[in-house]
């Protein structure tokens, strides 16, 4: 039995985590959920964003499935996402993004996973005024920051039989910081020689994403491109609701979906909870539970190709509710097929 994390969050999240965890618990693996909760609607409550029992829970489990936690914009609030990551130098934020069948885009043959570094750049959030009207803030790229996001990418593409990485940058205009990052990039791709080196400007890729995705098979990137690119390449695959993602430590993962807590289709039971499901199977995954994770992948691969029980995001008129009853139940049938 493994203990886990399970933090709601707010918005779409508590609509969708619970369909999550109906959905692993479907799968046989026996789960003793730790439910606690962080955000505003926490905060509403309570008075403080983050309760101690949520570090308590995390410190002691070590693994979580995370939903959504909304940051206002401008209010003065830190970033519950950004500080989880910081905090626990939970440095790798993997988002595999692959075609699934039965969805009307215009590529069917994309499969690539994003490694976004997690804990630098932009998101240190050092920002000052200068004078009325000047406002700046701080970049910050370390080697250290840089090895380990691009060390991983490259230990992935090997484990799984990929011939190339692309890491992804701006060194022609940040000539030190993405700078730092290009060189570490060049310097670990020496001991990859069976795997090409793709170096690929932001701009650039962008473009070459949305003409030809299928030539990249792992992303290597920093924090902020990270997050622009994956919810570009979400979009490529049929929207926000279907990417999943972890956040990975030395010492600790969370899981979470690449999309945010969508408060315009809050409460609705409208969200597709594809991304936060498959987050439940890479969660799996690296429990070391496989066979569990790949019969979420394939329910959800079936449910979504048969295309009755999808919600509006992808084209059908399902709620979420439903949506997650019928994956549940193509789990089932799976595992007595299989018996
Ligand atoms: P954040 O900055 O917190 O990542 P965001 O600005 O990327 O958030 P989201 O909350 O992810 O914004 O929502 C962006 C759009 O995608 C919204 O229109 C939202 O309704 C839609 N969306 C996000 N997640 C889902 C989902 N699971 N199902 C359906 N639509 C979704």
């Amino acid at each position: 039995m493994y203990k886990i994390t399970l933090i709601p969050g707010d918005g779409i999240g508590p609509e969708i985590i619970e369909t999550a965890k109906n959905v692993i618990d479907a799968t046989g693996v026996v789960i003793e959920w730790d439910m606690v909760n962080a955000g505003l609607d926490v905060y509403a409550k309570e008075g403080i964003l983050i309760p101690q029992k949520v570090y308590d829970s995390l410190e002691k489990n070590r693994v979580a499935l995370k939903g959504p936690i909304t940051t206002p914009i401008g209010q003065g609030f830190q970033s519950i996402n950004v500080l989880l990551r910081k905090k626990y130098d939970l440095f790798a934020n993997i988002r595999p993004v692959k075609s699934i069948p039965g969805i009307r885009v215009p590529f069917s043959n994309i499969d690539l996973v994003i490694f976004r570094e997690n804990t630098e750049d932009l998101y240190i959030g050092i920002e000052k005024m200068i004078s009325p009207g000047i406002a700046e803030a701080a970049k910050r790229i370390t080697e250290k920051g840089s090895r380990r996001i691009i060390q991983a990418a490259f230990d992935y593409a090997k484990a799984n039989h990929k011939s190339k990485v692309a890491v992804v940058h701006k060194a022609n205009i940040m000539k030190l910081t993405d700078g730092l990052f290009l060189a570490c990039a060049r310097d670990i791709a020496k001991a990859y020689p069976e795997i090409q080196l793709q170096e690929v400007i932001v701009d650039n890729m962008c473009m070459q994403l949305v003409m030809n995705p299928a030539q990249f098979e792992v992303i290597a990137t920093t924090n902020l491109y990270g997050d622009i690119l994956s919810d570009l390449c979400a979009g490529l695959v049929g929207g926000l609701g279907l990417v999943p993602g972890a956040n990975i430590g030395n010492s600790m993962a969370i899981f979470e979906a690449v999309h945010g807590s969508a408060p315009d289709i809050a409460g609705k039971n409208a969200a597709n909870p594809t991304a936060v499901i498959l987050s439940g199977a890479m969660m799996l995954e690296h429990l070391g539970e496989k066979d569990s994770a790949d019969l979420i992948y394939l329910a959800v691969k079936e449910i979504i190709q048969q295309g009755e029980h999808i919600t509006k995001d992808l084209g059908g008129n399902a709620t979420t509710t439903e949506m997650s009853r019928a994956i549940i139940e193509k789990i089932l049938t799976l595992k007595n097929n299989n018996l």
